[in-house]
């Protein structure tokens, strides 16, 4: 059993060790609390007010995950209405989903406080069954701050809304009655109460995209880029005194650096003349030694002659 195990922990060592594959198709964990921070890395879609409308905001999110679809938003609005009769003239975020327009919202209709439940729309009404929502409003300086998040069942989705690319339209727009900004494709550009992001509904072959990565206008997600063309930017040579750099490569479209570059190391300082013996040493060496014996040799039989 401890060898299984020891075996079991092994293999997930190694597994852990193996990095992981680039941007994986797997949405992140979404819960429906009002906080954003999970949604972190997706793709998003905005209302960004300018001049007179300059402090209005609303950031749409969406992803579809594998067991639904979740969007939020996150507005910074001006009006603030909750005590009227119907959903739609009380502040709201609205949607649609795939061909059939299936319209849901949540809308704060009847809250009193963060605490009080947002209206939805349901199965009663006829419209988007929506599993959990979290509507929270506080004062901010233009106005007020608004978070939104909302997430319906796979089941609940119309039928064929998932297509095969693993993507579902869906039109999207944050609305109070008379809380007017710009920059957004509601009136093709100009100025409305209804907050669409540009490039997606309000007509019904224009909604937005929501896949695994985010939420992407009518053209769609774009295809990863595939960095054809590339650069080496950042090169520098050794010198004595500093590491050299064989510099980055960057993909020239996006900017993405395709290949990290390593250092060089210092260069060398010029070696101080210190020769090994050379093979003509040697050579001289071994005449010396060779002239060293004649020369002995000639001294012993001299003295030889001389006691003879
Ligand atoms: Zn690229």
């Amino acid at each position: 059993m401890k060898k299984i195990i020891t075996t079991l922990l092994a293999l997930a060592t190694v597994l852990c060790m193996i990095p992981a594959l680039a941007v994986s198709a797997a949405a992140p964990a979404i819960t429906v609390d009002g906080d954003l921070s999970d949604w972190e890395g997706l793709h998003t879609l905005s209302v960004v007010g300018s001049g007179e409308w300059e402090g209005k905001k609303v950031t749409i999110y969406g992803v579809l995950g594998e067991d639904g679809l979740y969007l939020a938003a996150d507005a910074y609005h001006a009006k603030y209405i909750t005590d009227k009769g119907n959903w739609w003239e009380n502040t709201n975020f609205e949607f649609f989903i795939g061909n059939g327009n299936l319209q849901g919202w949540v809308s704060s209709k009847g809250m009193s406080d963060t605490n009080t439940a947002p209206s939805l729309s349901n199965a009663e009404n006829g419209r988007a069954v929506i599993e959990s929502a979290v509507m929270k409003t506080e004062s901010a300086p233009a106005g007020y701050h608004t978070v939104v998040e909302l997430f319906v069942k796979s089941e609940n989705l119309p039928a064929g809304s998932v297509q095969d690319n693993g993507s579902i339209r869906v039109g999207v727009a944050w609305k109070t009655v008379g809380d007017i900004n710009n920059n957004g494709e509601a009136a093709g550009g100009g100025n409305d109460e209804y907050w669409v992001p540009k490039l997606t509904w309000p007509n019904n072959n224009d909604k937005a995209h929501v896949t695994a990565n985010g939420i992407f206008d009518r053209n769609g997600e774009p295809e990863p880029c595939q960095h054809t063309e590339t650069e080496v930017v950042g090169a520098k040579d050794a010198t004595l005194e500093e590491e050299g750099y064989t510099g980055d490569t960057k993909c020239k479209a996006c900017g993405e650096t395709v290949a990290q570059g390593t250092t060089i190391p210092k260069l060398n300082p010029p070696a101080t003349v210190e020769p090994a013996p050379t093979g003509d040493v040697l050579n001289v060496a071994l005449a010396v030694s060779v002239a060293m014996l004649i020369l002995a040799s000639v001294i012993v039989s001299e003295k030889r002659k001389i006691h003879e």
